[in-house]
């Protein structure tokens, strides 16, 4: 059955999924990291959604903002590198722009992405452009701004299509942030690793909601 809204243990699930999903692309995003960086991206999100899991599966959350809030302070503490800090600040963030809220809905997918985009931007100083997660992150948020009013299946459809638009489109950016801006226009050709993280990330949670 395709949700409209998720309840705070399905949030809890939901989650749970994204971790999964990350830790099943690990190989996939190291070699997306190798072609750009050096080649540790894959590692780093698996150490954190681990930890993640470890998180969601001990507590006992009162409303959806403190389940995010709680995966994104497991990535701050458990990963290293520059993607510890953004992806941490993308759930810390995005979950606490959702307030004591005890659904997850298409508003507060927006919230979410709204916070959390903001959040990533001033935390990191990326725009979009500059070949990082922020080119599938703030096609994502705008994605979801349009569908606040859809049910939160289609909500997180439209979202993750634009995530996945997003990390293929910096396949033709030249890398100005992070270990890539070295290789300069070497760096045409290959989608950024965080990129492909993100688009993972809102794909799962479609995919959840729609029930599949
Ligand atoms: P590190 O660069 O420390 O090895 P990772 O390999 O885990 O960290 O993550 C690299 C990813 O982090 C990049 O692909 C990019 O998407 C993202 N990233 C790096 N720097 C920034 C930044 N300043 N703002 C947003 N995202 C960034
Ligand atoms: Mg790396």
């Amino acid at each position: 059955m395709a949700k409209q809204q998720l309840s705070v243990d399905e949030t809890v699930a939901m989650l749970d999924a994204v971790a999964d999903a990350i830790i099943a692309a690990e190989p996939e995003l190291s070699e997306a990291d190798r072609n750009l960086g050096d080649g540790d991206h894959g590692l780093g999100m698996k150490r954190g959604m681990e930890a993640v899991k470890a998180k969601l599966s001990e507590g006992s959350f009162e409303s959806v903002d403190k389940v995010f809030m709680a995966m994104g302070m497991a990535m701050m503490s458990s990963m290293g590198g520059a993607s510890g800090a953004v992806f941490g600040t993308l759930f810390r963030n995005g979950g606490k722009a959702l307030k004591g809220s005890e659904t997850f809905d298409a508003a507060g997918l927006a919230e979410f992405l709204k916070g959390g985009t903001e959040g990533v931007m001033s935390r990191g100083g990326a725009k979009p452009g500059d070949k990082t997660m922020v080119d599938a992150l703030e096609p994502a948020q705008k994605a979801a701004e349009s569908a606040v009013s859809l049910p939160l299946s289609e909500a997180l459809d439209t979202t993750a299509q634009a995530a996945e638009a997003g990390r293929d489109a910096s396949k033709d950016l030249i890398a100005t942030m992070g270990r890539a801006k070295t290789l300069g226009e070497a760096s045409i050709g290959h989608p950024d690793a965080g990129a492909c993280s993100v688009a993972i990330i809102f794909r799962t949670m479609a995919t959840f909601a729609a029930g599949n």
